[in-house]
């Protein structure tokens, strides 16, 4: 049946007007490549326990969930050994750092960004009215930390960090970040946004730091997810990991109910499995040294990546190369005039990349 149209003067929020799409340049979720490389997403679902976690929670479907998501809340103040009052989760990190800017910014307010960086974050400082500041890296891609500073103004409340960064694969290290949080003002919110931390650092340190670094900045907001190293993309589960009174302030700005029951088994079975991580992460650092190597010695130009994805800042190129390595089923992420980044997968995924990598170069 055709519906009605709303009122001619019906329109949405001028917020909406100058947001960018997500998903843009995305080579195709729906046509079926052979190799999925576009979405940074783990090559395997594997893991112990994973189907019976799910299955089991389903038994208890027709009750409502954690209203607050406490039993994943509560294994993760265990796994970081900090209170469950410094935990909230949500479907997805990104959900998280829109309610993060929501109780930070005021509509005209300013988050500083090294840029270019998470597509997802220029959207969700246009919904809340704030604006984006974009910071440019270094000659190496890698976010300035001076920059940063230098950018940090009176209408500033954000200092927003992807380490390592995303489409990037850069990564500042411990100390840098140290240094920066030392020096931004604690009336200032510094969210660090750490989808890809597993891939860039020893399992006991990713999980040891965020408490280490709490216990020294009170302004500091740590975003992890389940989508990268844990396996989890279709379970949406993130989590941020920030002082009682911002995590209350997080709260506040969201329905109740963050997180479905088969979710909360997943996450939960994914803690319980650490090891299926560790293999991940190992298989990751083999192919990304394979891909990174393989596609230099073609002569083209691969930052240095702490991730599980490599960029190509092929300028220009970018659209072309995504063109080439489509009609190889092949699909990558296309940032128009910038780069390409290509998801680290499986060995036959590199396989695949690197000889239409050299068909490229012909
Ligand atoms: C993939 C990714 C996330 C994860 O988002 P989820 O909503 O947890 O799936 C967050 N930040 C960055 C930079 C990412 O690349």
């Amino acid at each position: 049946m055709k519906i009605a149209r709303p009122a001619a003067e019906w329109r949405p929020s001028r917020r909406l007007d100058a947001l960018p799409g997500y998903g843009r340049g995305r080579a195709g979720q729906t046509i079926p490549f052979r190799h999925r490389l576009g979405s940074n997403e783990a090559p395997d679902a594997g893991g112990a326990g994973r189907a019976e976690a799910a299955l089991q929670a389903a038994d208890a479907i027709h009750r409502y969930p954690d209203l607050r998501g406490e039993t994943l809340a509560a294994a993760l103040s265990q796994r970081h050994g900090i209170g469950s009052d410094c935990v909230a989760v949500a479907a997805g990190s990104v959900v998280l750092l829109d309610q993060l800017i929501r109780a930070a910014c005021d509509p005209g307010d300013e988050i500083v960004t090294p840029w270019r960086s998470y597509e997802a974050y220029p959207i969700i400082a246009g919904l809340s009215g704030a604006r984006l500041v974009e910071v440019p890296p270094d000659a190496a891609h890698t976010a300035d930390p001076a920059a940063i500073l230098a950018a940090v103004g009176s209408r500033c409340r954000v200092v927003l960090v992807c380490n390592p960064n995303n489409p990037t694969g850069t990564a500042l290290d411990d100390d840098a970040i140290d240094g920066l949080l030392g020096r931004i003002p604690g009336d200032r919110l510094v969210i660090l946004d750490e989808a890809y931390v597993d891939y860039a650092a020893d399992a006991a340190e990713v999980a040891a730091r965020p408490a280490r670094r709490l216990a020294r900045h009170p302004n500091l907001a740590v975003l992890r997810t389940f989508s990268k190293a844990w396996g989890l993309a279709g379970a949406r589960v993130g989590y941020c990991l920030a002082a009682p009174q911002i995590i209350a302030a997080v709260q506040a700005v969201a329905p109740p109910f963050p997180l479905p029951g088969p979710s909360v088994a997943l996450a939960l079975a994914a803690l319980a499995d650490p090891g299926a991580v560790a293999a991940r992460v190992g298989r990751n650092a083999a192919e990304r040294a394979r891909m990174t190597a393989g596609l230099e010695a073609l002569g083209l130009p691969v930052a240095r990546s702490r991730g599980n994805f490599v960029w190509l800042p092929v300028g220009a190129d970018a659209r072309p190369l995504t063109d080439h390595f489509a009609r190889a089923s092949i699909a990558v992420r296309c940032f128009e005039g910038e780069g390409v980044r290509i998801t680290t997968g499986t060995p036959a995924d590199t396989d695949a990349v690197l000889a239409a990598a050299r068909a490229w170069r012909g």
